[in-house]
């Protein structure tokens, strides 16, 4: 029997003893998934089936130690950053950490200059000795001011000007997104800010740091709970009608779940090519952006993200494509609206919640999805309370 047959028998196995089956089924096993997952059994004591497509769990966060011994991140490059104590804390009861400041360099007219765009970046693609001060007086001369930002576009010339707009921000965003920033939701370029001072780091975040020992190790502490059972290299599809099971919590692509009936969601994807450089170094910081050459849009060097020591080095190249696993929903007006049809349909499923990137579409961080994950249980929480005592239920309604 294969290792997804073996998974199924022990499920139901798992599943039968006092015949109450799975209080909740659990699709996906990424971070939206193992952290309801973790929750509803640590917290409420439910039995929680996991399934998820891939072999693994983690979704796209996992790690793994490649052929060399280095560690990777399949799925492309993963720094973890948020403001939320709350978040940091709650995730620190799986893991330690290993601070980190991430650092970009963009690659620009022959020239390595930090990225997000700073004094320093300025000063040497146009060799200048620019102050802070006279930098902002530079941007507010070459600034295009609209009277409302819509767009991807409309964010970077309205501080930068078109010139470095151009040279940072135009042909990374065509190739990451097959489509010009004009045509893109603001919020996307507004993710990368501008500096007039030289702070080179890429986030400013109050907590920076890497899990000591990894994400999947992280993953793993999670999901180890005598009452949650994961089942890998599965479709939910698979088993949904053949388990017993009293709630779902899905975190995969919400269209999928729909079978596309409102038409498909566009989820931009990424080819990532893996490659082993036999010397220590390949390159000066954690990731280096290629905006204007090759079909690529970055490389990242994993050893500068997780501090190992090795005496060879693993990089990852990120080609963008159409088509292939989904990885990022598309910030647009029309795909929003889609979106809003689906959640519709969401809504009116009592038994079934959705929740992570994918299944709300929503171009959310790792530290946004476990936020959203733990609110997300404290809703299922309150629900199941005035479910099982009526008086809390009316309590709540006349407060
Ligand atoms: P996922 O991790 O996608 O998990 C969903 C899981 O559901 C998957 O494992 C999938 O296999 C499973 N699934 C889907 N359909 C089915 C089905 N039918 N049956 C069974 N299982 C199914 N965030 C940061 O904070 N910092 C970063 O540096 C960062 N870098 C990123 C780089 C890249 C290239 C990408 C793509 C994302 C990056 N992110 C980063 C975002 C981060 O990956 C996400 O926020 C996070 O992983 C989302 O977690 P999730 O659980 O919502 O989804
Ligand atoms: N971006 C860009 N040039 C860069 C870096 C980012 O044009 O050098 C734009 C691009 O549209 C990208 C977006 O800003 O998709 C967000 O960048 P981020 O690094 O946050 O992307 P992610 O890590 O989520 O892929």
């Amino acid at each position: 029997m294969d290792q997804a047959g073996q998974d199924f028998q022990s499920a139901v196995s798992a599943s039968v003893p006092g015949q109450r089956g799975f209080d909740t089924l659990v699709v996906g096993a990424g971070f939206a998934g193992s952290v309801l997952a973790e929750r509803l059994a640590r917290v409420l004591g439910q039995r929680v089936l996991v399934v998820d497509k891939r072999p693994h769990i983690g979704g796209n966060a996992y790690d793994r130690h490649d052929d060399h011994g280095v560690l990777v991140h399949p799925y492309g490059p993963h720094i973890f950053h948020t403001n939320s104590a709350e978040i940091f804390d709650y995730l620190s009861q799986f893991t330690q950490w290993r601070p980190y400041q991430h650092r970009v360099l963009a690659s620009v007219d022959g020239q390595l200059v930090p990225m997000p765009i700073n004094l320093d970046t300025v000063n040497r693609l146009y060799g200048l000795n620019l102050t802070s001060f006279q930098l902002e007086e530079f941007f507010a001369s070459v600034a295009e001011k609209k009277d409302e930002v819509k767009t991807s576009e409309d964010v970077v010339v309205g501080k930068v000007g078109r010139e470095l707009y151009n040279k940072f921000f135009r042909g990374y965003t065509r190739k990451q997104w097959g489509m010009d920033p004009s045509e893109l939701d603001a919020s996307v370029t507004a993710r990368v800010p501008t500096r007039t001072n030289r702070d080179d780091r890429y986030f400013t975040d109050t907590y920076q740091a890497m899990p000591l020992h990894g994400y999947t190790r992280m993953f793993e502490k999670m999901l180890d709970h005598p009452n949650i059972k994961v089942m890998l290299n599965t479709d939910y599809r698979d088993v949904v009608d053949l388990l017993p099971w009293k709630h779902m919590v899905y975190t995969g692509p919400i269209d999928a779940f729909f079978n596309h009936k409102h038409g498909k969601l566009p989820y931009r994807s990424l080819e990532f090519r893996h490659e082993n450089v036999a010397q220590e170094q390949f390159q000066p910081v954690g990731t280096v952006n290629y905006p204007n050459d090759y079909a690529y849009t970055r490389i990242s060097e994993f050893k500068h993200i997780t501090g190992q020591q090795h005496p060879t080095t693993s990089v990852v190249y990120e080609i963008p494509r159409a088509e292939g696993d989904p990885y990022y929903p598309v910030p647009q007006p029309q795909n929003a609206e889609l979106y809003r049809k689906y959640e519709a349909e969401a809504e009116q499923l009592r038994n079934v919640t959705f929740v992570g990137r994918l299944a709300t579409y929503k171009y959310y961080n790792m530290d946004q999805v476990v936020g959203q994950a733990l609110a997300t249980f404290r809703r299922l929480q309150q629900r199941l309370g005035e479910e099982t005592d009526p008086a809390l239920a009316a309590q709540q309604t006349t407060a």
